[in-house]
Formats: C-alpha cells, sequence, structure tokens
C-alpha cells in the first residue's frame, strides 16, 4: 500500500509498522507458543494474542532508522546484553549508556501509539499544553533528523516491576505487554503515558519535570550517563491492580501456553 510515511512524510510504499517493536512481541511469541499476554488498560482488555497490533504507517527507509537508530541499542540494553547494569537494593542502575538513544526509543514508541490508528493506543495521549505547542511536530522532527530531544515538553522514567505478592515471577511479567495508558501526573495537571515491555514500567511525563521535580523523582537526563530503574511493585499501579488479577486468573487457567 502506497501513502504518506507518517515520519518523512514522503509519498512511499508503506509498511507494517510497530509502535512497540516487533522484536519485542517476537521473542514473547517464540517463548508462549505464538502468544502474547496484551492488557489494554482503557479498554480493560486482557487477551492473549498473535496481533503484535501494527498498522500501515512508516515507509521502509524511515522503519529501518528508527531500528537502526534507537531500537537495537535500547531493546539490548533492556535485556541486559551489556556488562555495565548492576542490581541496587533501589533498583537496576544502568552505567556508561547513551541515555538520549534509550529516551529517543522511548519516545518513538510513544510517537507512533499517539499516531497510530490502531485501537490499542487509543491511550496514547498527547498533553493539551503540547498540542498547542505543536509537540507532535517537534518529536516527529526530533525522531527524524536524530536531534535534540525537545526536553521542556517530555521527561521519561523507567521502573522495574515486580510482584511483592509473589504472585508472579519477573519471567511471566517480563511476557506482559501493556499497551499505553494515561492518567495525571503531580499536583499541576501534568499527563503520563505509560504501557510496559520486557518487565519494565515506563512513563512519557507531558509537559516535562521542573529541575526541581526531577531531583524528587528519578528521570531520566539525555545529557547522562547512567540512569536507574526503581522498583515498582506492580500491584500499586492502580490501573493494573485489576486487571493483573484477572489476568493471573488466565495464567492459571491456561498455565501451559504462558511462562509462569
Ligand atoms: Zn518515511
Amino acid at each position: 500500500m502506497r501513502g504518506i510515511c507518517k515520519l518523512c512524510g514522503i509519498d512511499r510504499e508503506l509498511r507494517n509498522s510497530h509502535a512497540i517493536p516487533d522484536s519485542i512481541f517476537n521473542v514473547i511469541f517464540k517463548e508462549n507458543s505464538g502468544k502474547a499476554i496484551l492488557l489494554t488498560v482503557d479498554g480493560r482488555k486482557i487477551d492473549y494474542t498473535s496481533d503484535s497490533l501494527d498498522t500501515k504507517q512508516l515507509c521502509d527507509i524511515c522503519e529501518k532508522k528508527l531500528n537502526h537508530s534507537y531500537e537495537k541499542y535500547s531493546i539490548n540494553l533492556l535485556r541486559n546484553s551489556y556488562r555495565n547494569v548492576s542490581k541496587e537494593s533501589e533498583g537496576i542502575n544502568f552505567s556508561e549508556v547513551d541515555v538520549e538513544k534509550f529516551m529517543k526509543f522511548i519516545l518513538a514508541i510513544y510517537w507512533r501509539a499517539a499516531v497510530s490508528e490502531h485501537e490499542s493506543y487509543r491511550g496514547a495521549v498527547m498533553h493539551e499544553e503540547l498540542l498547542y505547542k505543536n509537540g507532535a511536530e517537534k518529536l516527529r522532527l526530533c525522531l527524524l533528523e536524530n536531534s535534540k530531544i525537545p526536553a521542556s515538553l517530555f521527561s521519561v522514567k523507567i521502573r522495574r516491576l515486580r510482584d511483592l505478592s509473589g504472585s508472579f515471577s519477573l519471567q511471566t511479567l517480563k511476557n506482559l505487554i501493556v499497551t499505553p495508558f494515561h492518567r495525571p501526573y503531580g499536583k499541576d495537571e501534568k499527563v503520563s503515558v505509560n504501557f510496559v515491555i520486557e518487565g519494565f514500567y515506563i512513563s512519557v511525563i507531558m509537559p516535562a519535570l521542573s529541575d526541581k521535580e526531577r531531583r524528587k523523582d528519578m528521570v531520566l537526563y539525555a545529557k547522562g550517563n547512567q540512569f536507574t530503574a526503581g522498583y515498582v511493585d506492580a500491584l500499586s499501579i492502580p490501573e493494573l491492580k485489576e486487571t493483573i488479577r484477572v489476568m493471573g486468573l488466565k495464567i492459571r487457567m491456561g498455565h501451559s501456553n504462558v511462562g509462569s
């Protein structure tokens, strides 16, 4: 199918594009007879899926660009493929890493979800202030040109999920994909869009946090070379709590399909 590529804006043959990279789905599919557990919070939908949520969105050149520029490196990072990862009492510390590249990987997922027509990505909203400030366009250019992140518009935060109730192993949480959902953030009408991949709970906060707020909150610094994914109990996140309990029943009922 030909069409206008959403990233470069050129009329070209469009590929099946994934906001959440298909390599994340593929590993789960491989380990679980072709099914991933997909949680769509807004629609209260929890299911095993073999759909990797693709839509015709980007041209081949742009797909490859996002893959080579941001995805490959970042997915390896999340999968502990580098030696500079250490488990600390407060979370997992990643040192000597390209934080800016990693943030662009997160923002590319968010941006593609926000401009996707797939119903599972409806939760990837954009904050009103960003719409007013042309945030989507600024983000598109940043990803297309691999240029500076519009730092006043977005903060990015990552945490490692765990289940303190002991019902779910890390492997089960790693087999879970939660599509983006949004909620208010902090006291001054910010919004976070959140999703879960590879056992990490990731938030894109809009507009960006102030310097003072950043010091309190563990957000990523594009200019830095390390970050910590602090631990968070999956059941302490209200949107996940109920759905994860239901998922637990499903896992028990069909546990031969899903890693436990
Ligand atoms: Zn393109």
